[in-house]
């Protein structure tokens, strides 16, 4: 098997995240990502920049193709949570009332202060929220495309993001757990208002899934009852997920 290393970089300002990027590379590519994360960072204003780099030990888990990508776009929020909400109530067969309710907790910050968590909030089938710290939540790591390069320029000429490509990888990660049956995202970035809603079947792109300004954002994973949270913590953040392709 040829070596792969894991790039992790993070950069932060007076303790709070700036930018960030993960990536699974053959060792050959090793220095060439480090000047895709320089270019990353350009402009940005950080005090402190952590950049790991790991030889990879356990096999990846292969994936063939990325969830397809169904683009949505909405008069309003309200219109595109709505929308998300009917997605999720299919899904998890939790109460649409209950799901807003969770929704609304992400859009205010949910973590126990009110702030943005690191990761993700999981929620089982009673709407209860069973993460193992609320602060943190669970963070899905070790996941890349095996052509990232490739697959970003398919993406962008569709009118796609980097974040999309971002989000992407590790929203079909995420759904490759037999124990997660959705996932609902909004990013913390004030004037991005692109979220998502992923299922087994597909990364429903909502815009606008949040209201402009709002600093606030985050995950939801919507989990199965006899989810074992030690297993599922393991894969989301130490499995090492190569996807080939997207459409
Ligand atoms: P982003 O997609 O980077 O805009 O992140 C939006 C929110 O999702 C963040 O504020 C975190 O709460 C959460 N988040 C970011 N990265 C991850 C990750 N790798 N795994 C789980 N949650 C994440």
């Amino acid at each position: 098997m040829k070596k792969l290393f894991s790039i992790k970089a993070r950069a932060s300002c007076e303790g709070k995240h700036v930018s960030g990027a993960e990536r699974i590379v053959p060792e050959e590519k090793i220095f060439q990502t480090l000047e895709w994360i320089q270019n990353k960072l350009k402009g940005k204003n950080f005090d402190s920049l952590n950049i790991k780099i790991n030889l990879i030990k356990e096999k990846p888990l292969i994936v063939k193709k990325a969830l397809p990508i169904i683009d949505m776009k909405f008069k309003d929020y309200e219109e595109a949570n709505k929308k998300a909400v009917e997605i999720l109530h299919a899904q998890t067969g939790l109460k649409k009332e209950k799901l807003m309710e969770i929704i609304r907790l992400l859009h205010k910050g949910s973590s126990p202060e009110g702030e943005n968590m690191r990761g993700a909030m999981i929620i089982n089938q009673k709407g209860e929220r069973v993460e193992k710290d609320h602060f943190r939540g669970v963070r899905t790591t070790d996941v890349d495309f095996t052509e990232r390069e490739l697959i970003a320029e398919k993406l962008t000429e569709k009118g796609f993001t980097q974040r999309t490509v971002d989000a992407l990888a590790i929203a079909t990660k995420n759904m490759v757990h037999p124990q997660i049956t959705a996932e609902y995202c909004i990013s913390d970035e004030p004037d991005y208002l692109t979220g998502y809603v992923a299922t087994k079947d597909g990364y429903h792109r909502l815009t606008p899934l949040k209201r402009k300004g709002n600093s606030k954002g985050g995950r939801i994973y919507f989990v199965k009852d006899d989810t074992d949270l030690d297993e599922l913590y393991r894969f989301l953040e130490k499995k090492p997920v190569l996807i080939n392709d997207a459409d």
